[in-house]
């Protein structure tokens, strides 16, 4: 059985030897589940914040992402525990967790510093989560226990969540706007990218994927990806963030194609609010995210 699970896994179409390492493997999986119920009621989790920088060097938004304080194991990158989450039908309920420890922590840190300025706060969302009949209902009833004006809330999704019907994702999407909330689309152009979609739903900011960034100075077809993606959303008004910028050469290359939003290494590594903090990220908020023409958008 584990043999074909695994080959199922694999795409089917395949065999798989089932081995010790097979075993340990399958039994590690099985351990992390059980762990991800527990963690779950225990809140085991804690989150890290990625600022979003512009070209001049101002925060532009917060980025937050889960990690699993396991108790014998450490720390825990979501890489590790999302899919099974996923495959376990317990990614809605961390989801949940997520979004609601986001607004409180980055609520109460605006309160005891005094920050007025509101940010944009983006979260993680699974595609079967976001796609979940009730999910709106959900993001509401989370929503309404936060004050409205210390952030602007956006919902990352990946480009799995497109394989489903264009018309739920449009209602959606539609739903989340007049909610004042913005859809970012992540890790662009590495999976089921088709321009129609793009013009069709409502992004408010595409993420061009790490693996684009990365040999930005050195892989042609990667500058000409890079280069489509911005001139397409330029052209829709849709806002661009490069993810995964690690070098000063990498940002710059960038900047001069475009680019004017990044996020990565280079900037800062994802830390808990109060390490920010004292890096002095706060000092830098983009005064343009309160402009009038976002203030409405405001959650
Ligand atoms: P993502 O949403 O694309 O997040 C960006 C990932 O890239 C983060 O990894 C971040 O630490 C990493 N990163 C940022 N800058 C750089 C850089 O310059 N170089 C390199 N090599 N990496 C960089 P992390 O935190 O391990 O998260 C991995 C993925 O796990 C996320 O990718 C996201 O898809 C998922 N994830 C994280 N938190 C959540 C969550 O709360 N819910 C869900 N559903 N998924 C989450
Ligand atoms: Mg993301
Ligand atoms: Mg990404």
């Amino acid at each position: 059985d584990r043999g074909m699970y695994r080959a199922k896994e694999k795409g089917g179409n395949c065999y798989q030897f089932v081995s010790d390492d097979l075993n340990a493997q399958a039994f590690e999986r099985l351990m992390l589940e059980k762990g991800l119920m527990r963690a779950l009621s225990r809140s085991e989790f804690v989150l890290h914040y990625q600022p979003q920088m512009s070209q001049d060097g101002q925060l532009f938004g917060l980025e937050a992402l889960v990690r699993w304080q396991h108790p014998i194991r450490g720390m825990i990158e979501p890489n590790e525990f999302v899919t099974i989450a996923e495959e376990a039908g317990l990614i809605d309920k961390l989801g949940r967790y997520v979004l609601r420890r986001a607004l409180s922590e980055y609520t109460a840190f605006c309160d005891e510093l005094e920050l007025t300025q509101p940010i944009k706060l983006a979260v993680n969302i699974s595609p079967s989560h976001f796609l979940q009949p009730d999910f709106i209902n959900q993001i509401e009833t989370i929503l309404s226990a936060f004050p409205s004006d210390r952030f602007y809330l956006v919902l990352e999704v990946t480009e799995g969540v497109v394989i489903q019907s264009m018309d739920d994702i449009s209602d959606t999407m539609e739903a989340l706007r007049k909610l004042g909330i913005g859809v970012s689309l992540d890790d662009f152009g590495t999976g089921y990218s088709s321009l129609a979609y793009i013009q069709r739903l409502p992004f408010d900011t595409l993420k061009i994927d790490q693996s684009f960034v990365a040999d930005i100075l050195n892989d042609a077809n990667n500058t000409a990806i890079v280069d489509a993606i911005l001139s397409m959303a330029s052209s829709l008004g849709v806002t661009v963030i490069a993810e995964g910028v690690e070098t000063e050469q990498q940002c710059h290359f960038l900047e001069q194609r475009g680019c004017t939003l990044y996020q990565g290494f280079w900037f800062a590594r994802p830390a808990p609010l109060e390490q920010l903090l004292e890096r002095g990220i706060f000092n830098t908020v983009k005064p343009e995210i309160c402009t009038s023409e976002t203030e409405e958008t405001v959650v």
